[in-house]
């Protein structure tokens, strides 16, 4: 039988990467995406080749359709039809109020975490739908607990970004429930990775753990196990929900 084949969107570090090594560990061909940095995609596929599973990286901002349009013919072409996506590639910005924000700012924001999930998810849907001659397969678009939060004098925009991917996991999953897709959400709370750097505060997550009540920091694993367990048989009649991985913050 044919392996399944996982599109991995933000996949060559922190959470998505995380994703990749179990879901490559539990027999997927795993599709790696990356926005800039090719090494360190290519360093993921062949830590995932010497250990037995398939991997191909595959350049794209997911917040450009035409980009967007190319690696999935690529992963057609090279892997084959994808049954699961796990629409992982997520930016933040630096900290800023919302009377500071510029229009750019809010257009990349909501380019890349809303149109990019959207565009992803579209694709996937043409893939997997039954309407379409697919034969099923399920979604997992990442969230944050800031969707909840709100993430007040930090970056409201991204917390907004994150409401709408909640609202387009509980949409889609009504959409397409009779199509054989199921669609669900993680909702990460404090997660160690390098997004935070990114966003200009590396300590970030560690500064703020004393606000979570679990007093700690969760790590890419710990989030990549809800996903694996999201995309698995054993979640086979949940579909619409978002499951908050946050240590109770
Ligand atoms: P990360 O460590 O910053 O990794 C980001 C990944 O996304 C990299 O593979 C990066 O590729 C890729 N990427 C960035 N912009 C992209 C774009 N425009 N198109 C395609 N790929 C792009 O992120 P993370 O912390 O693992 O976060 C993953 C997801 O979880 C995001 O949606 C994030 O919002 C969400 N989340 C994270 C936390 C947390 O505390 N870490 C909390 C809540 C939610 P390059 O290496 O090429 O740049």
């Amino acid at each position: 039988m044919n392996p399944p084949i996982v599109l991995i969107t933000g996949g060559s570090r922190g959470i998505g990467a995380a994703t990749a090594l179990l879901l490559a560990g539990r027999g997927f061909a795993v599709a790696i995406n990356y926005a800039r940095q090719a090494d360190t995609a290519n360093a993921l596929v062949q830590r995932i080749e010497a250990e037995g599973g398939r991997a191909i990286a595959v350049q794209a901002d997911v917040g450009d359709e035409a980009q967007v349009l190319a690696m999935y013919a690529q992963v057609d072409a090279k892997l084959g039809r994808i049954s699961a996506l796990v629409n992982n590639a997520g930016i933040v910005d630096v900290k800023a109020r919302v009377d500071e924000m510029s229009v750019q700012r809010l257009e990349r924001m909501m380019r890349i975490n809303v149109v990019g999930a959207f565009v992803c998810a579209r694709e996937a849907v043409k893939r997997m739908s039954t309407r379409h001659g697919g034969s099923g397969g399920v979604i997992v678009n990442l969230s944050s607990a800031a969707a909840r939060l709100g993430s007040p004098d930090q970056y409201i925009d991204y917390a907004a970004s994150k409401g709408a991917i909640d609202t387009l996991t509980m949409g889609l999953a009504k959409e397409v429930a009779e199509e054989g897709i199921r669609v669900n959400g993680v909702r990460p709370g404090l997660i160690d990775t390098e997004i935070h750097a990114s966003g200009g505060m590396p300590e970030r997550a560690f500064q703020l753990a004393h606000t979570v009540p679990m007093k700690r920091t969760g790590t890419a694993e710990e989030v990549a196990n809800a996903i694996v367990w999201l995309l698995s048989p054993e979640a086979s009649y949940v579909t619409g929900a978002t499951l908050d991985v946050s240590g109770g913050r």
